[in-house]
């Protein structure tokens, strides 16, 4: 059993508001406990941040960055063990554990490379005039994050909120709280000093205490649309600097013309990946036309994921059964089954945990609750599309705006879904079209509140504010009222 305590001045500390068990969404079994801080340690642990970062801003960027060179090097070192213990919180196969990890580490590259970046600059704008700009830390820096990806998610701003001279308070999922330790654990080894990182565990107290924090000035949210919302509201109407990503429903368009083995791939990989608990997996598939060959090769594919090697667990109880009640529901409401992830056999030994294969149901009546609500699980809703305009107006008509993708060989098709998606990400032949480093990553709408992206160069924004120093020595003879 892992004991997770919070990482508070430097130190693990034991929560003084009660304990909570983590079970393996795999096994069913208890795997740690996870201590939550009460309102006096969160308000201590912020005060300490607020000292820290003073000195942390006043170090010179290579010296920051340093830390973070070190801290690629034990990230890479503990990978293996850090995606074990992922995979057993969170459900995932040990690669898909281990690849987020990895994803996560490509935002810390991007963040040594900050010194390179428009960090500053100066020119001269008229006769004897300068004008600089200087990015300049925030202060103490929050972040919120959901139990699907423990470790991806919060490496998408610390490496670079933490580069600009931030500190960095974290409140981890608590359903996903263990992966923390070793993330800070390896901080600490790398060198970066007490206080600049802060772990707190908990829920929604935490989180509102954190956000309601004088000394907290920018709160970055991934999670749920609901969740997002709030966290939000509250931080904007407390005037502070908030980015809250949401959840999503993502369309794959499918045209006759795609590349078979291509979009066979493609399409199931993006539906079952993570068990369906990512907020880039295809949810809907707008079959446009004749496209029962795709969609044979979509199921062959699916069809060969073994539960618990190639395809892990649904995060807890109650969400394997509200995907097996939604199932359900489409089924009542005449959707056919294609393939039926609810007959899928848990694996030998793990009986007790949360196991659910690829489901497919085909003739999804666009605006039901298979084809409008986030689910999150391995279940790919099929809506029959006549033409091309038909399956645009239905990816409009949903909320949410994080990815759409076309699978076609058709230049000009791809440049229209292209131009008329209304999401944040598009993919052209790819499933999962997650932008990498130095591309930002964000959608629209409802998966997203706030301006910017999280990641890349868009994100340098949102973790710092922008000085410019204007400057003049000396009268110029021939100066005008403007300089
Ligand atoms: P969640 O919204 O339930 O929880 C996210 C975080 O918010 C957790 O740390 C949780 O403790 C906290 N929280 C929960 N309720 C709260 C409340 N009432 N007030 C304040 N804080 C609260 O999300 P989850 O189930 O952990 O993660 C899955 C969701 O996250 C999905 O909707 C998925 O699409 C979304 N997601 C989005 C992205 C993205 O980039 N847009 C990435 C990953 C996950």
């Amino acid at each position: 059993m892992l004991l997770c305590d919070n990482f508070i001045h430097g130190v693990w500390t034991k929560g003084e508001s009660g304990t909570e068990t983590v079970h393996s969404p795999q096994t069913g079994k208890a795997i740690g406990t996870v201590s939550q801080p009460s309102s006096a340690q969160i308000d201590a642990a912020i005060q300490f941040a607020a000292k820290a970062q003073k000195s942390w801003a006043d170090a010179p960027v290579k010296e920051r960055s340093k830390v973070l060179f070190d801290l690629r090097t034990i990230l890479l070192r503990e990978a293996d063990a850090i995606a074990k213990l992922k995979a057993s919180e969170s459900g995932k196969t040990f690669d898909e554990a281990r690849a987020g990890l990895m994803k996560g580490i490509e935002v810390l590259e991007f963040a040594l490379a900050i010194q390179n970046l428009d960090l500053g600059g100066r020119l001269e704008i008229s006769r004897g005039v300068s004008c600089e700009f200087r990015r300049e830390a925030l202060g103490v820096v929050a972040s919120i994050t959901p139990f699907n990806f423990p470790a991806m998610v919060p490496l998408w701003t610390m490496p670079i909120a933490i580069a600009l001279g931030n500190a960095y308070v974290w409140k981890p999922s608590e359903k996903t709280p263990l992966t923390a330790k070793k993330i800070a654990d390896a901080f600490q080894e790398a060198g970066l000093p007490a206080g600049v990182l802060t772990v707190l565990h908990g829920g929604v107290n935490t989180v509102n205490a954190i956000i309601d924090h004088p000394q907290v000035k920018a709160v970055a949210f991934v999670g749920s649309t609901k969740v997002a919302k709030l966290v939000y509201q509250r931080a904007t109407n407390l005037g502070k600097r908030a980015l809250a990503l949401g959840g999503a429903k993502n369309h794959i368009i499918l045209l006759p013309d795609a590349n078979l083995e291509l979009s066979g791939a493609g399409i199931s990989d993006s539906f079952t990946g993570c068990a369906g608990q990512r907020c880039m997996a295809a949810s809907v598939l707008l079959a446009v036309g004749q496209v029962d060959a795709h969609i044979e090769k979509i199921i062959q594919r699916a069809s060969s994921l073994q539960l618990g090697s190639t395809m892990g667990a649904i995060i807890t109880k109650a969400q394997k059964e509200f995907l097996v009640e939604a199932i359900t529901r489409a089924e009542k409401a005449g959707a056919k089954v294609l393939l039926d992830g609810r007959k899928a056999k848990a694996p030998a030994g793990m009986e007790e945990g949360n196991w659910l294969g690829p489901t497919i149901l085909d003739n999804i009546q666009p605006g039901s609750e298979a084809a409008t609500i986030e689910l999150f699980g391995p279940v790919l809703s099929i809506v029959r599309c006549k033409d091309i305009s038909e399956a645009l107006a239905i990816e409009a008509s949903v909320e949410y705006g994080n990815a759409c993708s076309v699978f076609t060989s058709s230049g000009p098709i791809a440049e229209r879904v292209a131009k008329a998606a209304t999401t944040g990400m598009v993919g052209i032949n790819i499933g999962v079209p997650v932008p990498r480093e130095p591309f930002s990553f964000g959608g629209i709408n409802a998966s997203k509140f706030g301006h910017g992206d999280i990641t890349g160069h868009h994100s340098l924004d949102f973790w710092s504010n922008v000085k410019k120093i204007t400057v003049k020595w000396e009268k110029q003879s021939d100066s005008t009222w403007m300089s």
